[in-house]
């Protein structure tokens, strides 16, 4: 016996009033629904959004010593919270060590019933990074290295075999073999925290570089105006870009070039938050140093002068896409649902149609496009408001 749902909404694409049958895990039918509710604010029904990068969530850093999969349940009670039905976990630069920990961890997290799906797979951003100030960002520099395929392999191995995102730079040595090894083993790869020339980074795509990692950050603030890493990610189509919308990582001017040289169907945004989203504003110890979150939710690392990773939901950058850009809801929910899905391969998600996993949010919008989330569901199962 599966239990069945409907839910009702207005499409977030269509503007249609639907009902989504919901049977099992699966979306079972989709019908236009009778009358519409006359005075109740305006609810949309969306697919779940999808984060490609998220480093920790409401406390717990997925790259902790004591990170364990009771913590990730606490996080990913957290993340359904905000709308987010699919996220990949992704660990950054760090010892061996470490990461062959974490993977570790994360691995039982991939077969934990709890989430139910909700972690298809890893990310690992970094180590083979820009060793150069300003492009290797917030990754501890001790610990950067070039490409290693034995050690990945490692990574690997320790991970289930479900690393399915690499950020990696193509201008170290080794790279263009590495990446195209990953592209065989069908790991995706990213290109950033780079400073790769043009012609590195087009060969990286020929080798297989399909995504460009948080595109206008992990760069230095001194760059040439021709020759810099930007320019070539934005004129290769071959490249989607994800981007950091949370309104501080970006420019209203940077985001708008962005989604225009990219196409509404070519561009992803992310998150990258860190364990500090969902937390209150303070002072916090992150990656060994000091840094300031403020109330808007910016965290600076001030002895050096970057942006430390975000703190933002990836509902904020439905928000964000919309006011930078003029935007309409259904071009930047896409930017969360269907593209990700698209460029990451997750067939089984990322669109409200028959047949796909029941990842569904309702939710609603306000004058200045905030977005608020009524609930969440997650493969058939409503996880937020929780029941
Ligand atoms: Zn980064």
């Amino acid at each position: 016996m599966h239990d069945t749902f409907e839910l009702e909404g207005f499409h977030y694409e269509t503007g249609e009033y639907i009902t989504v049958k919901i049977k099992g895990s699966l979306i079972e039918r989709i019908t236009s629904a009778g009358k519409k509710p006359e005075k109740d604010a305006i609810v949309f029904i969306a697919p779940g959004l999808i984060d490609n990068q998220t480093n920790g969530y409401y406390g717990i850093d997925f790259q902790d010593e004591i990170f364990s999969v009771e913590r990730m349940r606490i996080a990913a009670k957290a993340i359904w919270r905000d709308g987010v039905t699919t996220f990949v976990p992704t660990l950054v630069t760090r010892s061996r060590e470490d990461l062959l920990r974490n993977f570790r961890v994360l691995a039982s997290v991939y077969n934990d019933d709890f989430l139910m799906g909700s972690v298809p797979g890893f990310h690992l951003e970094g180590p083979y990074i820009s060793p150069v100030e300003g492009f290797y960002g917030c990754h501890l520099y001790s610990a950067i290295r070039k490409p290693s395929w034995d050690e990945f392999m490692e990574f690997q191995e320790a991970a289930g075999g479900k690393i399915i995102i690499i950020t990696i730079a193509p201008e170290l040595d080794g790279a263009a073999e590495f990446i195209k090894k990953c592209s065989e083993k069908r790991v995706i790869v990213s290109i950033g925290h780079t400073n790769a020339s043009t012609q590195q980074i087009y060969h990286a795509v020929e080798c297989g570089a399909r995504l460009s990692t948080h595109l206008g950050n992990g760069c230095a603030n001194t760059i040439n105006r021709h020759r810099n890493p930007l320019w070539p990610q934005l004129a290769n189509d071959r490249l989607t870009p994800s981007v950091i919308a949370d309104g501080f990582h970006l420019l209203p001017e940077e985001l708008t070039v962005f989604f225009k040289a990219k196409g509404e169907d070519n561009i992803i945004i992310t998150s990258d938050v860190t364990h500090l989203a969902g937390m209150p504003a303070g002072e916090y110890n992150y990656m060994g140093s000091l840094v300031i979150k403020n109330e808007a939710g910016l965290i600076f690392n001030t002895e050096r002068n970057v942006l430390a990773g975000a703190s933002a939901p990836l509902k904020k950058g439905i928000t964000t896409l919309m006011n930078f850009t003029g935007c309409t809801l259904r071009q930047a929910v896409n930017l969360a649902t269907k593209n990700v899905a698209r460029v990451l391969g997750f067939n089984d998600r990322g669109v409200l149609e028959e047949g796909k996993r029941a990842d569904i949010i309702l939710f609603t919008t306000d004058e200045n496009n905030t977005v608020n989330i009524l609930e969440t569901w997650v493969a058939g199962k409503r996880v937020y408001p929780e029941n």
